[in-house]
């Protein structure tokens, strides 16, 4: 642990994935005394704002998204903030790129090199340069961040200011690993988990935040169990957030805590125990609303 608070910086593609993928690990280090910001490229609406996609698809050539474009990014922002908000931090910025202007650019580094110019963080956070092969949101900001962190390094044309961020994560590094055939290149793989199960209430209530997205209720809780719970399950917790360092890490020392030597000689019974522990009781829904879906489909819309 650093002999000061840190300032981290993540930067993500879309308004819900600083918590999909990094939301306990983030609540850890606010409790810690660190300060957090993030920074969303884009505010998703055109892909990810799902109700006003569906006004689209109903409504068709008669529904102008434009015309409904600003108060559908303040909704976006307004998820997003209160999520942070649950979360324990304030810090959010927009980078305010389209979600349909997909290519890296230099505009999109510059904007990310002046973001870490003016946070100065000294940890930052993004998605892998490589995500579905390269090919998506993630990926692109991804490697906009990379080139930007080298940007920010230097002196740059017109900037004062220079900053070197010293260690660099990537969040969910195999979450779309099998997704297409790019994916199998080989670059993503996990060499850190963080034990988020003491703050996996937080993390539900801050994504139950991005209504637009019908994360909040049962999905969130699904959500948690079947991707943190399935990360767990990897590390013999019940909740982890998976990274990978861009860097190597260097120590002094070979890295090892208590929980590892403790892990040497538990009962079997603790560490399964230790893994069963389910979401559906530590963060219950709302009275009256059920895990059963009314929109499950019948066996017999399967017929071929
Ligand atoms: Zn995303």
């Amino acid at each position: 642990m650093a002999s000061r608070p840190i300032q981290i910086l993540l930067i993500a593609a879309h308004p819900a994935d600083s918590f999909d993928a990094a939301g306990g690990t983030l609540a850890h280090h606010v409790a810690q005394g660190d300060r957090v910001a993030i920074a969303i490229a884009t505010t998703g609406v055109r892909s990810h704002h799902w109700a006003l996609l569906e006004q689209k698809r109903v409504s068709g050539a008669d529904f102008d998204v434009e015309a409904r474009l600003k108060q559908a990014v303040e909704e976006k922002l307004t998820e997003v903030r209160n999520a942070c908000r649950i979360l324990g931090f304030e810090d959010v910025r927009d980078l305010g790129f389209d979600d349909d202007d997909i290519l890296v650019t230099q505009d999109k580094i510059e904007a990310i090199a002046d973001v870490i110019r003016e946070v100065k963080p000294d940890v930052l956070i993004t998605h892998h340069p490589y995500e579905s092969g390269g090919f998506k949101m993630h990926g692109t900001i991804g490697q906009c961040t990379l080139y930007a962190w080298q940007v920010a390094s230097g002196v740059g044309r017109g900037r004062q200011v220079r900053h070197h961020v010293p260690v660099i994560f990537f969040m969910n590094p195999q979450a779309y690993i099998g997704n297409n055939s790019l994916e199998y290149a080989g670059t993503g793989r996990a060499d850190l988990y963080i034990d988020i199960t003491d703050v996996i209430t937080q993390k539900v209530q801050a994504l139950d935040s991005i209504a637009s997205q019908y994360y909040a209720g049962p999905y969130s809780r699904k959500r948690a169990e079947s991707e943190d719970g399935h990360l767990g399950n990897h590390a013999s917790v019940a909740y982890a957030e998976q990274f990978q360092r861009f860097l190597p890490m260097v120590r002094y020392t070979l890295p090892i805590t208590d929980a590892d030597l403790e892990r040497g000689t538990e009962a079997p019974e603790a560490m399964m125990g230790r893994r069963a522990e389910m979401v559906g009781g530590l963060a219950p829904l709302p009275p009256g609303v059920g895990f059963t879906s009314q929109y499950r489909i019948p066996q017999d819309k399967y017929k071929d």
